[in-house]
């Protein structure tokens, strides 16, 4: 066993939402877990001691809903489809490459809801194995759709309670963790609205008995709110979107403990750099909805529904590098959260939504050592966690913050003034 103390560290603490000065935290190497964390400098009696002077940590970012396989750069130029090829090797090589970035960027678990060809469950394998560098990865495979329904070019299309069920139990034989339903229209297909029901509630339903039978989650895509209503009611775990709640939603969601992950970045990027390159159809919907969306989740932050942080990382202008942390300013700027509010949205509420929150989600002992150092206190600003920082993963360093330029001569000049 190898004990590594990380020590005269600002670390994050959930409960008392705030960087707690002056702490220390001790990992083991061999199972990547935390075994102590307290006040002061820790114990001498380690194998090494790491100075973290200086260091914000918290815990590495989680994010509930990304596409790994999908590119962020639009597929439209001149109104003319310039996608990139839809092959399981260009899915691929994107997901290899996705997982990079996130890591690099301190997003050390996703919970992916929809790959082509169910690439997110041999990207788990390699990651667990070691053979790509990336975050955790809890995998949805294909999403479900209804026949031509949101998502239905690389998802599941089934229709009917006798076809969910197959489909469903077909999913979780292949070893799926999560259960990923298109529920409502959406903004990236053309010939429907994000109102529109698509699945029916029997259907949903039989897809909530059948993941819930085997202890697996269900994600819905849902943004008009009577869709948000038939999946919540029926006990879907993660709301994923809802455009436009009232105070009836906000009730269901009490009653069956629902978690919403907003993914206001997806909206947003589209809003901001989407013209001319997102198509007409799609970016109007956003204009359309982009204002009701942000109240709903400001409403349902208000009035203490969980929020999960997930992004929908992999649409347009909408990737795997700060936009996660990105999202994380979102709650602050326009959903009327605190700054430690919105980390928990990132870290504790996402580990409670994924259902590893025994193993992940806070700096704590048994927890995994996954988290990140900031030089900056995010509580007194939000967008540091934007910037480069160092990664950890499993307790040991798997990226060192990129010093710019600037940094670097400030700290030639402050080595100079010590007399080094
Ligand atoms: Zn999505």
């Amino acid at each position: 066993m190898t004990k590594i103390n990380y020590t005269n560290a600002a670390i994050y603490n959930h409960a008392a939402q705030t960087f707690e000065t002056n702490r220390y935290m001790i990992v083991d190497t061999d199972t990547g877990k935390i075994i102590e964390t307290g006040e002061g400098k820790g114990p001498a009696s380690v194998d090494e001691t790491v100075d973290m002077k200086g260091k914000y940590v918290m815990p590495g970012i989680m994010n509930a809903h990304t596409h790994i396989t999908s590119i962020p750069t639009y597929w439209w130029h001149d109104g003319e489809e310039d996608r990139h090829s839809d092959s399981r090797e260009f899915n691929t090589m994107y997901a290899i490459r996705n997982m990079q970035d996130a890591i690099n960027n301190g997003i050390t678990y996703i919970r992916n809801v929809g790959a082509a060809y169910d690439i997110d469950m041999e990207i788990q394998k390699m990651q667990e194995k070691g053979m790509i560098a990336g975050p955790k990865v809890m995998t949805s495979g294909r999403a479900f759709t209804m026949t031509g329904g949101h998502g239905a070019g690389s998802g599941h299309e089934v229709d009917g309670v006798d076809e969910m069920i197959k489909g469903v139990r077909t999913a979780m034989k292949k070893g799926v963790d999560n259960i990923k339903l298109m529920v409502t229209g959406g903004v990236l297909k053309n010939g429907e609205t994000p109102d529109d029901i698509q699945f029916n509630e029997d259907e949903v339903r039989a897809a909530v008995v059948e993941a819930h039978h085997k202890g697996k989650t269900v994600a819905a895509h849902v943004q008009g709110v009577e869709g948000v209503k038939e999946a919540a009611r029926v006990g879907v775990d993660t709301v994923e979107h809802a455009f436009n709640i009232d105070d009836e939603t906000i009730a269901i969601f009490r009653e069956h403990g629902t978690t919403i992950v907003p993914t206001m970045n997806a909206m947003y990027a589209i809003y901001e750099y989407g013209e001319n390159t997102v198509p007409d159809w799609a970016r109007q919907k956003v204009i359309v909805n982009i204002e009701k969306h942000f109240a709903s989740i400001t409403k349902a932050a208000a009035a203490g529904i969980p929020i999960a942080m997930g992004t929908d990382a992999g649409t347009p202008y909408n990737g795997f590098e700060s936009e996660s942390a990105y999202e994380i300013q979102l709650y602050v700027e326009k959903a009327g959260m605190t700054p430690a509010q919105a980390i928990d949205t990132a870290t504790i509420n996402c580990a409670r939504a994924m259902h590893v929150e025994a193993e992940y989600g806070e700096i704590a002992p048994g927890k995994y050592a996954d988290f990140i150092a900031m030089t900056e206190d995010p509580i007194a600003d939000i967008s540091v966690i934007q910037r480069e920082k160092d990664v950890y993963q499993n307790g040991v360093n798997v990226h060192r913050a990129v010093m710019t330029i600037e940094d670097q001569q400030m700290k030639q000049a402050e080595m100079q003034v010590a007399g080094r």
